[in-house]
């Protein structure tokens, strides 16, 4: 699961949906409580984002990427 925080718009569907993985911040974009189980578990969360702020990934992408990174990647 890689969080691109850059990319959230607060729209809280990944914390409505899978309130065990995702909070949100004073700021209202999304945090990561913590890895989830299988991918099945993200999915969800996943296609209900509106803003591609969230992805199922491999093991060696880091949890949580910034703004720019995101850009750099083309992600979103
Ligand atoms: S559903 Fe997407 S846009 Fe909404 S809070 Fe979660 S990560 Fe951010």
């Amino acid at each position: 699961m890689v969080v691109s925080r850059g990319l959230c718009i607060g729209a809280g569907q990944c914390v409505l949906s899978t309130p065990e993985l995702f909070d949100q911040s004073e700021d209202g974009r999304v945090l990561l409580r913590r890895q989830p189980d299988d991918a099945g578990q993200a999915r969800v969360a996943v296609d209900l984002c509106p803003s591609g702020a969230l992805r199922l990934a491999t093991g060696r992408s880091r949890a949580v990427v910034d703004e720019q990174d995101a850009t750099a990647k083309g992600w979103g």
